[in-house]
């Protein structure tokens, strides 16, 4: 029997606000424990929250950038629960009335092909405290608490593994670009719950699903998914069936393990938050922020494609991050050749950035002056070893391509009269190298421009070499 998997993923995205919530409290990460706290987000009785209205914001936009439907009217709830990291005992989030609803993210299959994930709703809750747990106790850092969340729910629309990496990096990429979260995984700003399930073909009931609460890395997503759908189809072709429950995911054995049974589903006892008003938005509001909307990854690839003619390789490289983005299209739009431009900053640029853990905003070589190492290369003044040479010294102390060039001797020698000199040289001290072209070995020409090359200090214009050698030989 054949089986197909039905997954729907939870995604928290920390929102990229200053402050926290309800309270003034900075969002910052990794001061000392318990140093960024307050009453309100301590959890103290009697405390009272103050929207963030920016956190709003960057949940609206969000949504408008994944085409979800705002809600012009939305409420806060207590969700009702106890545990040490919530010492009020609830958390306040949305429950029936959430900001944004449906929308959905296009992702790329393996094949080429593209699939709609849709998406449930979006709504904004409080982040919890921090368990930690020494030696010989444990402890809770509230640092954490009260930092605004969004949660991103979606359809149970993704088939495998693949297509939830696929739309993990695709919404990673959506919300860097929109500024709304920093997405930084290590920091814990975007982790997920994973709901997975499998039914056999032709059955339209989903089959029971099981949970993975809290995972922060994509990789432990795609691993723990591969595994578990694996885990649910040998099962169920065993005769057995799958409960209802949540797992755990262990990264170092590569398996997931039952941790509770979900038969008696949690009931939060919702109820609308007394101490805060519900969320009323314009349509005037709305379209405000939405004129702020900036063009998103896909729909940039594409007209990268158009306006420079890059392949869709390249497209792709450079998209990935909007500051790279925006560095190519300086550099292209004053290149002679922007598929020149695209390679030096695929390659050499972004290969050096990552080697000295430099981000592109920190390049000491500009767009302008990078177009000009380019432009040097396509008029042929220098080749491309002595601009990889140039860009060296570029990288390490700025400064003019055509002013290093210039200090530096670097430029190609093109006269036709310096070059005959050394090519004469090298068919006078080559003689073995010249019969052997001479009796039809094609690749001896090679060895006799490598000779000229070094005679010129590898500053010879190599087309030249060629056809005074061919006329010389002939
Ligand atoms: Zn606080």
């Amino acid at each position: 029997m054949n089986f197909v998997a039905n997954i729907g993923l939870e995604v928290h995205v920390q929102l990229k606000t200053r402050t926290k919530i309800f309270c003034g409290c900075p969002t910052t990460f990794g001061a000392p424990p318990n140093t960024r706290v307050c009453p309100v987000c301590l959890g103290y009785p009697g405390a009272m929250p103050a929207m963030n209205s920016e956190a709003i914001r960057l949940t609206v936009f969000s949504g408008l950038m994944l085409g979800c439907k705002i809600n012009p009217y939305s409420k806060m709830d207590r969700k009702n629960y106890y545990y040490p990291d919530m010492p009020k005992n609830y958390q306040i989030s949305q429950y029936d009335q959430p900001l944004c609803l449906g929308g959905g993210i296009e992702i790329k299959l393996a094949d080429g092909s593209k699939k709609m994930i849709g998406l449930t709703r979006i709504h904004i809750e409080e982040d919890v405290g921090k368990n930690m747990h020494f030696a010989a106790s444990s402890g809770i850092d509230f640092n954490r608490a009260g930092t605004p969340l969004m949660e991103i729910v979606t359809e149970p629309d993704i088939a495998s593994a693949d297509e939830a990496l696929a739309f993990l990096e695709a919404l990673k990429e959506i919300l860097a670009y929109g500024g709304v979260s920093d997405v930084n995984l290590e920091e814990g700003n975007l982790r997920c719950d994973v709901n997975s399930s499998v039914r056999p073909v032709g059955q339209d009931k989903l089959g029971t699903k099981t949970e993975l609460k809290n995972m922060n890395t994509f990789k432990g997503v795609y691993r723990a998914l591969s595994y578990e759908i694996t885990r649910q189809i040998s099962e169920l072709e065993k005769g057995g069936r799958i409960r209802q429950e949540t797992r755990r995911w262990d990264d170092l054995a590569g398996v997931t393990l039952a941790m509770r049974s979900k038969e008696e589903a949690h009931d939060y006892r919702y109820f609308p938050e007394p101490d805060l008003l519900p969320i009323v938005l314009t349509p005037a509001q709305i379209d405000d922020w939405a004129r702020a909307l900036p063009e998103l990854p896909e729909n940039r690839r594409a007209r990268m494609m158009r306006d420079y003619g890059i392949p869709e390789y390249d497209a792709n490289v450079l998209a990935v991050d909007q500051a790279v983005a925006n560095y190519f299209e300086a550099t292209a739009k004053l290149s002679k050749s922007a598929k020149s431009a695209s390679n030096w900053i695929m390659t050499t640029v972004l290969a050096k950035l990552t080697e000295q853990h430099l981000a592109i905003g920190e390049l000491k070589i500009t767009p302008a002056q990078l177009a000009s190492l380019v432009n040097l290369v396509e008029v042929k003044i220098i080749n491309i070893s002595t601009a990889k040479e140039v860009f060296e010294i570029m990288f390490a102390q700025g400064g003019e391509p055509e002013e290093i060039v210039k200090a530096k001797g670097l430029a190609q020698v093109s006269d036709t009269g310096a070059i005959e000199k050394f090519v004469d040289e090298a068919i006078a001290a080559n003689a073995k190298t010249v019969a052997d072209y001479k009796g039809g070995k094609e690749a001896a020409l090679k060895a006799l421009i490598g000779q000229v090359m070094k005679l010129s200090k590898g500053k010879a214009n190599p087309g030249l070499v060629n056809d005074l050698l061919k006329r010389k030989l002939s």
